[in-house]
């Protein structure tokens, strides 16, 4: 049995789904289960081509997770069915969830994996590791189930089979964390979106120069209700922070519109941001790399660009 945890994205959640029919092929076709949290079904939990479909539920769940709760009731599930193997995406709720899943099991966990498949049937996986610049391989060894949070995978192989339309709900219970306790949660002012689910990205490089004129970026941004996204520099700069670099190391972007400032386009840059739908890139170097990859090129100055571009929507009143 694969278990894999699902998130709201379609595609994420198909790519997982993908990637555990490759797997369960080469595990005597093991059946796939994909199990979400959350505190009520929704449409977007329905038919997809796996085994079951489960909701565990948690009633707090909009305002808070109890992953100790969830990982008490994912314990009882995995000693009713014969897991191999769970594939978590990875988000923040799920790494923690896999962290602590694995500590309470006692199981081997892969964290950042890009890759994962069986060889002479050992379970096997690929992380990116030495900041970056090697991938190592590992296989997993002891005790089953396995834990892998898994980044960007591909897979070659598609998901035949029926649709579920039915979802099995089981209530998350236990008695939580014994040591923590919730107070009250707070939402941050400036809570942004996933930029992995944005629509339009605009994207700062080196080119932006400095820091305030990438705050003039983050303000076009916003009179757009765009979200920002930043190259490698900028964000070991203090620009931007972690989670809004694009590539590689960063995220894996793809939005109808992606507005590349300042950026030469490096192949670790153009790794997370190619599948965009439309790509505008602004340079100030005629020969500059992302002019190959855009659709629409502005050989100009970004910073001049961004400013003009503000003053104009706040003097039209568009905001
Ligand atoms: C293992 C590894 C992983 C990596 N992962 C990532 C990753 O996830 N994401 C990532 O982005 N990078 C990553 N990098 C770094 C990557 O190789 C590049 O160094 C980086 O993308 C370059 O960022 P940049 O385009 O902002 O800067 P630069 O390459 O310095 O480019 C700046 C660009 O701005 C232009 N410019 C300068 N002034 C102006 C101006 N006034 N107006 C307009 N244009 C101007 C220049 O012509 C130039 O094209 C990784 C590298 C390695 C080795």
């Amino acid at each position: 049995m694969i278990y894999i945890i699902g998130e709201e994205n379609r595609k994420r959640n198909n790519q997982l789904i993908m990637k555990a029919r490759e797997l369960a092929n080469c595990m005597n076709d093991r059946e796939i289960k994909l199990l979400f949290l959350g505190n009520k079904i929704i449409d977007t939990y329905k038919k997809y081509e796996v085994d079951e479909i489960i909701l565990l539920k948690n009633s707090a769940y909009q305002m808070y997770y109890d992953n100790e709760k969830l990982v008490q009731t994912m314990i009882g599930l995995i000693n009713e069915d014969d897991v191999d193997l769970i594939l978590f995406p990875s988000n923040a709720q799920c790494r923690e969830l896999a962290a602590l899943l694995g500590a309470r099991l006692d199981r081997a966990l892969m964290t950042d994996c890009t890759n994962i498949w069986m060889q002479e049937n050992e379970c096997m996986g690929m992380k990116p590791s030495l900041d970056g610049t090697h991938f190592s391989i590992c296989h997993f060894e002891g005790e089953k189930p396995y834990l892998a949070v898994v980044k960007n995978v591909e897979s070659k192989v598609s998901a035949p089979g029926k649709k579920i339309e039915d979802i099995r709900v089981i209530e998350a219970k236990g008695s939580g964390s014994e040591d923590v306790h919730l107070i009250c949660v707070e939402r941050k002012e400036d809570a942004k979106k996933d930029i992995k689910d944005a629509e339009i990205i605009f994207a700062g490089g080196r080119g932006m120069l400095n820091e305030d004129s990438f705050l003039a970026l983050r303000k076009l941004a916003s009179l757009y209700h765009a979200s920002i996204g930043g190259s490698r520099p900028v964000v070991d700069s203090g620009w931007a922070s972690v989670d809004e670099q694009v590539g590689q190391t960063g995220s894996f972007v793809h939005p109808k519109v992606y507005l590349a400032f300042g950026i030469s386009g490096a192949v670790q840059h153009i790794a997370g941001m190619k599948e965009s739908q439309y790509i505008i890139a602004v340079n100030n170097q005629k020969d500059s790399p992302i002019f190959r990859y855009c659709d629409y090129g502005i050989y100009s100055d970004a910073n001049s660009i961004v400013r003009n571009m503000i003053n104009l929507l706040c003097q039209t009143g568009d905001k």
